[in-house]
This record gives structure tokens, sequence and C-alpha cells, in this order.
């Protein structure tokens, strides 16, 4: 995947992201993104909200079931896996050294909503981390 010039959320998306967030808090909570990769611009289609199994504040991980699972409901739509979501409960949207290290392995786009700054950030790793700007439309 080529680094998208930017990513783009409904409102509803964003809301449901953030509730999301805060009733995991304290814990990260993590989601799949669905969209359609052929596009310049990411635009967000659906949310597959995942189960962070490792219940902990720091780190997250999606059980393989739940990702076999969202892989194919994002089929039966027709559409791709387009960004991987989790929430900082504690701490800044900034990727942590464990996010860039899945992030090189995974290079879709990583949002990451911080619950104590309400703010929501987008990566990608391309022979390095780079940021890509988030929209709500
Ligand atoms: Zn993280």
């Amino acid at each position: 995947m080529t680094t998208p010039k930017a990513i783009i959320f409904s409102k509803n998306q964003i809301e449901t992201l953030k509730k999301y967030s805060e009733q995991n808090s304290p814990n990260e909570a993590c989601a799949i993104l669905f969209g359609n990769n052929t596009d310049e611009q990411v635009i967000i289609k659906e949310i597959f909200l995942a189960k962070n199994i490792d219940e902990s504040p720091v780190n997250f991980t999606i059980s393989n079931e739940e990702l076999i699972a969202a892989y194919g409901s994002a089929e039966k739509m027709k559409l791709d896996v387009s960004g991987i979501f989790h929430s900082h409960p504690v701490s800044v949207p900034h990727p942590s050294s464990t996010d860039k290290k899945y992030m090189e392995i995974n290079p879709i786009p990583w949002v990451i909503f911080s619950n104590i700054n309400d703010e929501f950030k987008a990566y990608i790793y391309n022979s390095g981390i780079i940021q890509i700007p988030v929209k709500v439309l």
C-alpha cells in the first residue's frame, strides 16, 4: 500500500471509536477499519470493533479468530482492510516501540486515539514512520 494523502472518517465513526475507547479504558481498545485501498485517500466505510485479549493499558492483541472474522466480513462487504485502530488510554497518540515494530510488519494505516487529549492521529510505515492527516467529514 502506498502512503495515502489522508484517512477520512465520518463524524459517527469518530464518535463510535471514542465511545469504544472510553468503555475499554483503562485498557486499550482496538478495531479494524474497512475501506477501499485503491483510493488515494483512504475513506473508512465500516468499523469492526475487536476485543483486546491482552486487557492491557499499554498493549493490544486481536485474536486470530477475530482477525479471520474481520477479513471475512470485509470480503462480504467487498471492502479492504484499510487500517488498524487502537487507543492510548494513558498516553499521547504516538506509536509506542511495540506499535512501531508491528507497523513495520503490517504497513497499512494505524490510527491511534488518545483518551488523555481526545486526539486521533494516523501513521503508516513506509521506510520509516510517516504521519497521515486524519480528516472528519
Ligand atoms: Zn499503541
